[in-house]
């Protein structure tokens, strides 16, 4: 999972899920404080704290980074 692109908010799926890099600046209501990329089940860590998520396949997301798709990662 080295080197994969990071995901751009401004990519349209992206944009269509309200991913944000940044999870402190996540505007939508649905944000639930403490959830970030790192804490969600879709995530799997990588280099320089980004990694891929399922749900963005070849792009690599931030682990503080957030979206609407947050599902919380179980023990
Ligand atoms: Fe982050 Fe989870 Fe959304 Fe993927 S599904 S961008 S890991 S919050």
């Amino acid at each position: 999972a080295a080197d994969l692109p990071h995901l751009a908010e401004t990519d349209p799926t992206a944009k269509a899920l309200g991913y944000v890099e940044d999870a402190s600046k996540a505007t939508d209501p649905k944000r639930v404080a403490g959830d970030t990329c790192a804490n969600c089940q879709f995530f799997t860590n990588g280099p320089g704290g980004f990694g891929p998520c399922q749900l963005f396949p070849g792009k690599a997301v931030s682990a503080k980074g957030w979206c609407v798709s947050h599902a919380t990662k179980k023990a």
